[in-house]
């Protein structure tokens, strides 16, 4: 096992301007589970293609254990890999799909069968050792790549996308048997996905990307909890988290839905932007609104009544949607967010905002109805329109 440090990794494709990766820095610990999570385009294959040696940086350096193998060849980095496209042989059984890089390095026969007998076990594979793919389920074909991966005693296992062929509930399932196998082996993982609820499930850390560049790494509650921007934010998260415009004045966050005086967490970390007027952009998660009847004791609660426009039912909780009268939030984080197919919806239109709230199923609230809501209003994150996070330190 060992860990990865990554210098300064830049990568320019021949022909290309704009570098798919920019002066990426990153650790990973030894034994760490660490996703590289972000939209399509923002660099992450190229940074994993360039740790497992597939592509050459143009810049800076990859270590792995106390070892430069920045321009070493693949077979020679200690690695395994599991990719999206990394298809297991058609024409081989299972027994020698599992096998295959064992063979390919001459381990002898005997060391092979326990080798493969110990994966198909922890994969639950050994009642099919003797099939062909072709006889298989998606997510057993994938059970076989990933037995494949894990026999090499390889120093580090790079995924890229290996869920992504599978259906929601297979996906499901695998996901939480990959995290406990990669757990009990104690590898060190580099992970990439789009998929922030991948993301957060597996990581022990989660690196969010965009452009090319590192936005934020660290656990997934600390990014979900504290942000660095509205990037980061409107990323993470399911339904994702409300924007709305907002103004600080005379020592209040004036929203949409009320004034809220600055106190307890908004004073703490807010100290900067006390008592200065300024516009901001104010974020919400859907589960710090709730149904008013059914709140619990919140020591800074803002009621007011919405018209919800839409509910979703989900069985142990409801969304209900509303429309907010807010001036338009613009900011180029949001409008990336957009862009990327793969982020929620996130509404902000011209002088309304749809807004969503996850409220107890008891909740009787109904399309074309009124209803009172609390917000939590020590949960609130005020951001600069840059989308800098007003509310961390350093900000
Ligand atoms: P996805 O989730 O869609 O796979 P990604 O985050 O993994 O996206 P990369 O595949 O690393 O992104 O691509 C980063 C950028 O580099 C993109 O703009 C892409 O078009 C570009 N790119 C990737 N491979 C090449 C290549 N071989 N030649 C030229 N440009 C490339």
């Amino acid at each position: 096992m060992a860990e990865i440090r990554l210098r300064n990794l830049v990568k320019v494709y021949p022909g290309q301007q704009n570098p798919a990766t920019d002066n990426v820095s990153l650790d990973v610990a030894d034994g760490e589970f660490l996703v590289l999570l972000g939209p399509s385009g923002c660099g992450k294959t190229t940074l994993l293609r360039m740790v497992a040696g597939l592509e050459l940086p143009t810049e800076g350096q990859v270590v792995i254990g106390n070892r430069d193998v920045t321009y070493l060849p693949p077979r020679d980095r200690r690695l395994s890999m599991v990719f999206q496209s990394y298809a297991v042989f058609p024409h081989k059984r299972v027994r020698d799909n599992i096998g295959f890089g064992l063979a390919m390095r001459h381990v002898p026969g005997d060391q092979i069968r326990a080798k493969v007998a110990w994966a198909a076990d922890l994969l639950r594979l050994t009642d099919y050792l003797d099939r062909y793919p072709s006889q298989l389920s998606g997510g057993q074909r994938q059970r076989v790549a990933v037995a494949r991966a894990i026999v090499v005693d390889a120093d580090v296992l790079l995924m890229d996308e290996p869920l992504s062929n599978l259906d929601a509930l297979l996906r499901l399932s695998f996901r939480a048997e990959l995290k406990k196998l990669v757990g009990e082996l104690g590898t060190t993982t580099l992970y990439v996905t789009h998929d922030q609820t991948e993301a957060m499930t597996l990581g022990d850390r989660v690196a969010v990307m965009r452009g090319g560049h590192l936005q934020q790494v660290g656990p997934p509650k600390e990014l979900y909890n504290d942000p660095v921007n509205l990037f980061v934010a409107g990323f993470i998260g399911s339904p994702a988290m409300n924007f709305v415009s907002a103004r600080i004045e005379d020592g209040k966050l004036r929203l949409p839905f009320g004034d809220v005086p600055i106190e307890g967490r908004l004073k703490e970390r807010l100290a900067e932007s006390n008592g200065s007027h300024r516009d901001v952009i104010a974020g919400v998660r859907p589960e710090h609104f709730e149904d008013a009847r059914f709140a619990p004791e919140i020591e800074r609660p803002l009621k007011f009544r919405v018209n919800v426009d839409v509910v979703e039912e989900m069985g142990s909780e409801l969304y209900a949607f509303f429309s907010v009268k807010a001036g338009q939030v613009h900011a180029r984080d949001l409008e990336e967010l957009e862009e990327d197919a793969g982020a929620a919806a996130l509404g902000h239109g011209s002088g309304e905002t749809v807004a969503v709230a996850r409220l107890s199923s008891e909740s009787d609230a109904r399309a074309g109805t009124q209803t009172e809501l609390v917000l939590d209003t020590d949960k609130i994150t005020v951001f600069a329109p840059d989308g800098r996070n007003l509310m961390r330190a350093e900000s």
